[in-house]
């Protein structure tokens, strides 16, 4: 059984008890939180969220150039008014730099990727105060209230950087 076919499983149990189908588009809490993608962080627990409420953009670190393309649509189209980032402890981006993941990319495909920025970071710190302050100077991103968060997974608690 491949997880693709688990999933089908459990979304028929899910689907069975579905009542959210009555929510509009634009998040309740005009919210973007951008966030690692790291299985052990679960946003909506973290942050008490429930469906409905905010957009939850999702990436290797929670970086945010990689989130802007999503940031402009949630602003712009869909109304929210505020931004969070939360980077994380043990976070897979303090483990490489760009250069030992081209290599690796470039040895098992043939591809030169120098071009490619892959947005490691050494400092977890500086890396959330990096993202808040690429929002906060971005001209094409509005000016909202941006806080920045370190959440500890070995502890389950938010810690406020920004
Ligand atoms: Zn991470």
């Amino acid at each position: 059984m491949t997880v693709a076919e688990e999933f089908e499983a459990a979304n028929v149990k899910y689907a069975a008890n579905f009542d959210k189908g009555h929510l509009p588009l634009p998040p309740g809490k005009q919210v973007a939180v951008v966030i690692c993608m790291d299985a052990r962080v679960d946003p909506a627990g973290i942050l008490g969220l429930t469906e409905g409420e905010a957009h939850v953009i999702r990436n290797a670190g929670g970086r945010a150039t990689d989130a802007l393309r999503s940031v402009i649509i949630s602003q712009r189209l869909l109304g929210t008014r505020e931004l969070v980032i939360v980077h994380h402890t043990d976070c897979g981006m303090l483990t490489f730099n760009d250069g030992q993941l081209r290599d690796i990319v470039k040895k098992e495909t043939g591809h030169n990727v120098d071009h490619f920025a892959f947005l490691p970071f050494s400092d977890l710190e500086q890396s959330v105060k990096d993202d808040v302050e690429y929002f906060k100077k971005n001209e094409l991103v509005l000016d909202v209230p941006i806080s920045g968060y370190i959440y500890d997974v070995k502890t389950g608690k938010l810690n406020k950087v920004v």
